[in-house]
C-alpha cells in the first residue's frame, strides 16, 4: 500500500488510524442524530409557544446538535475520501502544491489533503 511519499509501513499505519477515526466519527453521528431527535421530541410535547421559551434554550441546543452533527459528517466524508485514496495508492501529497504532507502532519490531522504552507493560504 506504499503510496510513492508514504512507505509501506507509514501507509498501514495511516490506514490503520483513518479506520479507527472514522469508526469513532460514525458513531459520534449516530450519537448526535440520537440527541438531535430526542431534543424535537422534546419540544413537541411542549406547548408550541416559542415566544415563552425563558430564553431559546430548546431551539439553541438543537441547533447546537444540528450544527455538530453536520460537522460529524463532514469529517467522515474527509476521512473517507483519505481511506480511498490511500488504498488507491494516491494518498500523502498535498492536493494543491503536490508535494509530500508528510506523515507527522498526515497522522496529526486525519484525513488532510494539505500541506502546512498551503492550507495557512
Ligand atoms: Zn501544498
Amino acid at each position: 500500500m506504499a503510496t510513492g511519499v508514504l512507505t509501506e509501513g507509514e501507509a498501514e499505519e495511516l490506514h490503520r488510524l483513518l479506520v479507527a477515526e472514522r469508526a469513532q466519527l460514525v458513531r459520534r453521528a449516530a450519537w448526535l442524530e440520537v440527541t438531535y431527535q430526542e431534543l424535537v421530541d422534546a419540544a413537541d410535547l411542549e406547548p408550541p409557544d416559542d415566544e415563552h421559551d425563558p430564553d431559546g434554550t430548546t431551539a439553541y441546543e438543537r441547533a447546537q446538535v444540528g450544527s455538530l452533527g453536520r460537522e460529524s459528517r463532514t469529517r467522515i466524508d474527509q476521512v473517507g475520501d483519505a481511506l480511498a485514496q490511500l488504498e488507491a495508492g494516491a494518498y500523502g501529497a498535498c492536493e494543491r502544491c503536490g508535494q509530500p504532507i508528510g506523515f507527522a502532519r498526515l497522522v496529526a490531522l486525519l484525513g488532510t489533503q494539505r500541506c502546512v504552507d498551503c492550507s495557512r493560504r
